[in-house]
């Protein structure tokens, strides 16, 4: 007779404990199991914490899934689809191939992934912790500030670099928060020159309590054994924004040079495309576990939405839930296998566990509270207990007893990867980067604008020289050059930029001729002794207010509705070179030129084109109020003869124009007879 094949897809809490009760219950003979896992191993997420706050080693929160399931066939591959009709998966072969896996039975336990994107600029500025990676990567970030700080000579980024803000009140962000204040605050004296009121560390929750599975006397314990242990709390704060400098909540903006973010998760991708019925994203099932509708197709864990026959009430995502869940979808295969009947998912809960830093922790099992060390020390007895042989268990024990004696190692590997090209977002008035800072990125501008401040001895608060829109790029010079920024970044407006390391810039600019040709053309353009070797010019411009340069907008104002018929037609009769694009909110959508005009034209473009496809979008504007050396400082970034005033930047309003000619005609009436001209 034919084995029963049965695919789990995952290998965490819930995956393996359905493989390890299956292996056990049914011969070798009758079922072939296979487990399906990205990884080769187990991650013991609730230790993740630990091991970013150096009280564990990286390896001692993962397991091997082989020497874990004895028996079971185990598949380092990634499942990328299951076929329920033709009871198939399919996966990709070493060789590149899409295979396909015939099933008798499949159980998806494959958890969901972090989802950054659910707060704006999160996922560019925040660290997730889900992976050994994330932990490895957060570990190395924050002892990568203790070290910057060390030497960092000013006060204020000193503090900001000790800034450590954790977003999230549930289990991973208490155990975070207290792990990284741990790790900070107790290695403080081998960092001499950090003072302890340099360091914050700040946990940000949207409602009023923690950690809403525990009960409320040990929600207060854990609360009041991390604030006297230093981490702020900041409850009934909701975060809205990320960025480079810190994060925005509905009560105020909180400074972080480092950002953990543990809220935020998504169905995983091949959930996401599986054609079942879903609960808010997770897999609907039916009381015993099975997909509602589906006689061999099971689903347990973070991946379904399954409710507790015990209290009736909807599973929630922990580790506990998906191991129970596992077991129980287990039992209830070797059920169907032998023509028995199953039975509903039913759990009483054992307890509750959770460190929260200073070998400190909050417990509730049997119905007794624990609370401090001795909480501590069971729930580290209970996964100590999880790991698969004595071997494995007295080598970690070891490793804990060790580290409980001795000063956290403060070691951190070069995690660099090789650079990538990243992207990132910045709220109005976010520094990109200050003068004098170290050459580090380089930067293009995606959305939004951008201001260049440079401080000089007479105007030590920085004046505006410059502004950059979408499609210009800043950073160059101090790279090329390799000495420090010679003027700020300012974001003007919500800006998206895409950022590159300097290895990367270095080797593309190098190879890319067209970059290069730009960059030098930059350089030279926006060369710093510019204006220095120009002081008249530069006077004569502060001398006099751009508004007496502004003249009326071309009329009329374009629609993005416009066809290149109209816009052909007012081009003809008019002497106007341009018009402006507004929105149906009148917020300055675009530009077009007469060249525009007649290149689409030469392109065979239909009469009703709209302009939307012609016209350039989101251009440079300056504002009503800016200073006549920003406007032209952009006629020569841009080599533009006219430019847009905007009335302000949250509307956008066009309120006129403004002309090189008129302006330059205006700097030569200000200047002295021989004064040199910008
Ligand atoms: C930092 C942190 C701390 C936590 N602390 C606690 C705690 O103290 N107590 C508690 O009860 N819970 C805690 N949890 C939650 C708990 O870890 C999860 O609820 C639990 O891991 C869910 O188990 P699972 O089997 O459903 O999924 P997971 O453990 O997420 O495992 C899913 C596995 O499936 C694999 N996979 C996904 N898609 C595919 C595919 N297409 N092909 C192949 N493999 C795939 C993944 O690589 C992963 O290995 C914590 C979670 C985190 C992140």
């Amino acid at each position: 007779m034919a084995r029963t094949r049965i695919v789990i897809i995952g290998g965490g809490f819930g995956g393996v404990q359905c493989a390890r009760t299956l292996r056990r219950a049914l011969r070798r003979n009758d079922a072939e199991i296979i487990l399906f896992n990205r990884e080769n191993h187990l991650v013991f997420s609730p230790l993740l914490a630990d091991a970013v706050g150096s009280s564990l080693n990286l390896q001692d929160v993962i397991v091997p899934l082989r020497q874990l399931l004895p028996g079971v066939i185990c598949r380092t591959e990634d499942v990328l689809h299951v076929d329920l009709d033709a009871r198939q998966i399919e996966f990709e072969g070493p060789d590149g191939a899409l295979r396909r896996l015939p099933y008798d039975h499949v159980v998806l336990a494959c958890g969901n992934i972090s989802n950054l994107n659910v707060v704006p600029g999160m996922a560019d500025h925040a660290f997730p912790l889900k992976t050994v990676g994330d932990a490895a990567v957060l570990r190395t970030q924050v002892l990568q500030q203790l070290e910057r700080a060390e030497v960092c000579e000013d006060p204020e980024k000193r503090k900001w670099l000790c800034s450590f803000v954790v977003v999230g009140g549930g289990y991973s962000g208490v155990e975070s928060a207290g792990e990284i204040n741990d790790l900070v605050r107790g290695s403080l004296h081998f960092y001499p020159h950090i003072r302890p009121d340099d360091v914050t560390v700040t946990l940000i929750h949207s409602r009023d309590q923690l950690l809403p599975e525990i009960s409320p006397p040990l929600r207060e314990f854990a609360r009041q054994k991390m604030q006297e242990a230093g981490v702020t709390m900041r409850l009934n704060s909701r975060v809205q924004l990320a960025t480079g400098d810190g994060v925005g909540t509905d009560r105020g903006f909180v400074r972080g040079g480092t950002i953990v973010c543990t809220i935020g998760s998504t169905t995983a991708p091949i959930v996401e495309r599986l054609a079942a019925p879903k609960e808010k994203g997770r897999l609907a099932t039916a009381p015993d576990l099975r997909l509602r509708g589906r006689a061999d197709a099971w689903a347990v864990g973070d991946c379904a939405s399954i409710l507790n026959a015990h209290d009736g009430q909807p599973s929630p995502p922990t580790g506990q839930f998906a191991e129970r869940q596992g077991r129980q979808c287990a039992e209830n295969i070797v059920r169907v296998l032998r023509g028995e009947a199953t039975r509903p998912f039913s759990f009483r809960v054992l307890g509750q566990l959770c460190s929260i830093g200073g070998h400190s922790a909050v417990a509730e099992m049997f119905g007794l509270r624990l609370s401090g060390f001795l909480a501590w020390f069971v729930w580290r007895g209970v996964y100590l207990f999880k790991l698969p042989t004595w071997g494995r268990r007295i080598q970690v024990g070891a490793d804990w007893a060790w580290l409980l004696l001795f000063p956290r190692d403060l070691a951190h590997l070069r995690t660099d990867t090789t650079e990538r090209v990243t992207h990132a977002h910045f709220e109005p008035g976010d520094f990109i980067m200050k003068q004098g800072d170290p050459p580090t990125n380089f930067y293009v501008i995606e959305r939004g604008e951008v201001e260049i401040l440079r401080a000089t001895l007479d105007r030590p608060e920085g004046e505006v020289i410059a502004t950059l829109g979408p499609g210009s790029f800043f950073g160059e010079q101090a790279l090329i050059n390799n000495q420090p920024r010679s003027a700020s970044v300012r974001a003007r407006t919500p800006l998206d930029v895409v950022v590159m390391g300097r290895n990367v810039f270095t080797t593309i600019s190098k190879s890319l001729a067209p970059l290069r040709a730009a960059l030098t053309a930059a350089i030279t353009r926006r060369a710093g002794t510019f204006w220095q070797e120009r002081p008249q010019a530069l006077a004569a411009l502060r001398s006099f207010h751009l508004a007496d340069c502004i003249e009326p907008a071309p009329q009329p104002l374009l629609r993005p509705t416009d066809t290149l018929r109209a816009v052909t037609r007012h081009f003809a009769a008019s002497e106007e070179n341009l018009y402006y694009v507004v929105d149906a909110s009148d917020r300055l959508a675009g530009l077009v030129t007469l060249t525009d005009v007649i290149r689409v034209q030469a392109n065979g473009a239909p009469p009703d084109t709209p302009v939307t496809e012609f016209m350039a979008a989101q251009p440079i504007a300056v504002l009503a109020d800016d200073t006549a050396v920003v406007a032209a400082s952009a006629f020569r970034e841009h080599g533009f003869k006219t430019l847009p005033v905007i009335a302000d930047r949250e509307s956008r309003r066009v309120v006129g124009t403004i002309r090189a000619r008129r302006l330059i005609a205006r700097l030569l009436d200000t200047l002295p007879p021989t004064g040199p001209v910008a």
